[in-house]
């Protein structure tokens, strides 16, 4: 099959088949060799690699992946992208199909199944309206990762990186930032896709942590702390997490900690480091 990273390859196959684009499904497909050999070697995948592709679209990447990679598990919601799938992968031995939403399905099972439980990689052109349940269900799941590289919206990207004092940074940098060292490795305009998206587009690559950056007691407890901070971002901490429902802390409390930290009283949430926010979480 043709590499469909040409242009014309991808139009003669979506013509072929009579492919109508789903919106709903976040359909923008690569066609761009350059973009392609880029996340390729920025995921520097070898042939010891299981990778796990989220939404493989007609198999554009899952082509790039199945060359470098020793097996491949490319997971799509749209049924008919299968027969597409069938045809443009049907060069390849070492890549398997599976028809789910990958919100559903149990990725550690196919770790285990394919890989022995051992870490994979995931890449992926990610559907955008999706992307932070993706993820975080990667990361809260605690599927055994060695990276995670992906398209994503350029927005989204800045603000898994960005640190405190930044409007981008917020729980998704939080959240990011302790299971994983990010690194966006290239910015990737509209035009590289079809249909063109309404957005610019990065590949960030995330390294996972073999250990989190940071000691932090209850995981889940400095993790509501957190969201509960930026949803009431204007507010400052002591009043933001005094009010908040379900974390049962009084204002006196969080001023106190805040006290023996020695930060300001009136400090907010988007000023503190992750270091702090596990501070906090201990202390409360
Ligand atoms: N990898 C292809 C490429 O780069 O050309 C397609 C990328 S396209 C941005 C996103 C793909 O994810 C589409 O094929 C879409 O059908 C699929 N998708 C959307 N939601 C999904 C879900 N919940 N589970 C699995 N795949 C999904």
């Amino acid at each position: 099959m043709a590499n469909l990273g040409i242009p014309q390859n991808t139009i003669a196959v979506l013509q072929k088949y009579g492919f109508n684009f789903q919106k709903k499904f976040g359909q923008n497909f690569l066609i761009d060799t350059n973009v392609l050999d880029k996340i390729i070697s920025s995921a520097e995948i070898t042939k010891d690699d299981c990778v796990l592709e989220i939404g493989p679209g007609i198999g554009t990447m899952t082509q790039y992946l199945a060359e470098s990679a020793r097996e491949v598990v490319a997971v799509e919601i749209d049924k008919a992208l299968i027969p597409i799938l069938e045809d443009t992968l049907s060069a390849y031995d070492n890549v398997t199909v599976i028809n789910e939403d990958i919100l559903k399905v149990d990725i550690n099972a196919i770790v285990q199944e394919r890989n022995g439980g051992r870490p994979i990689k995931v890449v992926a052109n990610l559907p955008y309206y999706i992307t932070t349940p993706i993820i975080m269900g990667l990361f809260e799941q605690h599927v055994p990762l060695k990276s995670i590289t992906i398209m994503v919206q350029k927005e989204v990207a800045d603000r898994m990186q960005v640190g405190p004092g930044t409007k981008d940074y917020g729980a998704l940098s939080l959240a990011v930032q302790y299971y994983a060292e990010p690194k966006i490795v290239a910015n990737v305009p509209p035009n590289c896709f079809i249909p063109r998206p309404n957005v610019g587009s990065a590949v960030i690559r995330l390294t996972r942590y073999e250990e989190p950056p940071v000691k932090v007691e209850d995981e889940h407890k400095m993790f509501a702390l957190i969201r509960a901070s930026f949803n009431q971002r204007r507010k400052t901490l002591v009043n933001g997490l005094g009010n908040a429902a379900g974390l049962s802390v009084a204002k006196d409390q969080v001023a106190a900690a805040l006290e023996k930290m020695g930060l300001s009283p009136t400090i907010r949430g988007e000023a503190l480091t992750l270091e702090q926010f596990a501070e906090l979480s201990n202390l409360l």
